[in-house]
């Protein structure tokens, strides 16, 4: 069996960042990646996808974007420049490699498989995307012939004429049902008020306003924190042209026999659903005793596992608000690079 001291699992940004981090420290560390290429998770997104970060705050460390900095990437523009940092910082990344389980051994070190190998490390780190498997609620009985979760919605053409429900007022719903509401009869189901901000305020990015202001900083368990949790603000226009444009719902309580049913009586006939009702990540495959909890999910306190050795990165709200965005992965992933150092001086002195 092949040994390597550090594996990270997953080379989106969040394992970028994380080999970059140890990188520093001259530490050496191999990326397992079960896709085909760098940027692949960006690349694979709807294709009018612009973020709502600016360049500026779309970065990992000190690497700048081609042009303007005040400028919204493409998703595809995030690939290539993953690609770039990859590359300028020569990174190590095997692609092809699916971990299918993490095991511990009796010394402690871990057992990664993947369908074409196992490998024993001292450390594992998980940066499999807190935005990686889709989640669709069971309420619906598959009655409806074209129905899709928005991680597989590529655009208008691909959906076909007729009433389309959109079940999911965060950005990602009230981005397609803008960009379809020019082609089709859209329906968008939301189950809270939303809060829109716009991506400007004073001349400056709003994103530069959340970085002077701390909030981006914010920790989950803080009031301010938990509030933003539970509202994440709509970035950008989109959500005035659906107001313009577009038949809004209240919450879907279910669909059966083609009809969808919404809070407070209404329904309606589609013709197909989009559900961009979020993600659920699987961690199914950490086979590590007390890794995950109840709710199979890490048990960890900002990225760092109550067993030694294992790690988490790019997680949702992992330790603020910016953790799960590109701006905040520098930072999560130099506490966790910091954390390991720590940890092998301790070992190596004692
Ligand atoms: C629609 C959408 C829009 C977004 N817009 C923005 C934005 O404007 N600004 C912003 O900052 N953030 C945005 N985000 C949030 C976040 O930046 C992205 O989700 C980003 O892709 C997260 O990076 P990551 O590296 O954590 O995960 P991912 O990019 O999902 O990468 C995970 C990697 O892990 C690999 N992997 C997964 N499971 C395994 C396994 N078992 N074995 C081996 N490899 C595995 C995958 O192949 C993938 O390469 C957006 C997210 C979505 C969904």
């Amino acid at each position: 069996m092949k040994y390597i001291d550090i594996v990270i699992v997953g080379g989106g940004q969040a394992g970028l960042a994380m080999a970059y981090a140890l990188k520093r420290i001259n530490l050496d560390c191999i990326i397992l990646d079960e896709n085909s290429e760098t940027g692949y998770s960006w690349r694979n997104r709807y294709d009018s996808l612009e973020l709502f970060t600016p360049k500026a705050y779309s970065r990992l460390y000190e690497h700048n974007y081609v042009g303007d900095e005040r400028e919204f990437p493409t998703k595809n523009d995030v690939a290539l420049y993953l690609k770039e940092f990859k590359k300028s910082k020569n990174l190590k990344v095997m692609y092809g490699e699916k971990v299918i389980k993490v095991s511990q051994k009796a010394n402690r070190n871990y057992t990664i498989v993947t369908h074409n190998s196992t490998i024993e490390a001292h450390q594992v780190i998980v940066a499999t995307g807190a935005f990686y498997t889709p989640f669709i609620p069971d309420i619906h009985d598959a009655s409806i012939p074209i129905t899709l979760h928005s991680a597989n919605y590529r655009n208008a053409n691909q959906i076909p004429e007729g009433k389309i429900l959109i079940v999911g007022g965060g950005n990602t719903g009230v981005q397609i049902a803008a960009e379809l509401s020019s082609t089709h009869e859209v329906h968008l189901s939301i189950s809270k008020e939303p809060k829109r901000i716009s991506t400007t305020l004073l001349g400056k990015s709003i994103f530069w306003w959340f970085d002077k202001l701390q909030i981006l900083k914010l920790k989950p368990n803080t009031i301010l924190g938990e509030k933003l949790r539970k509202a994440e603000p709509l970035i950008g226009h989109d959500f005035v042209t659906v107001l313009n444009s577009v038949s809004i719902h209240g919450k879907l309580e279910e669909i059966s026999n083609k009809v969808a049913y919404f809070k407070g009586k209404s329904s309606l006939e589609p013709d197909a659903v989009i559900w961009a009702t979020g993600y659920k990540n699987d961690y199914s495959w950490i086979k590590v005793e007390n890794a995950l909890d109840i709710d199979q999910k890490p048990n960890h306190h900002q990225g760092i596992s109550s067993i030694s050795g294992l790690y988490y990165i790019g997680l949702s709200w992992q330790r603020n608000r910016a953790s799960g965005l590109i701006h905040g992965v520098t930072e999560d992933a130099e506490f966790i690079a910091k954390h390991i150092d720590k940890n092998l001086n301790t070992r190596r002195n004692k």
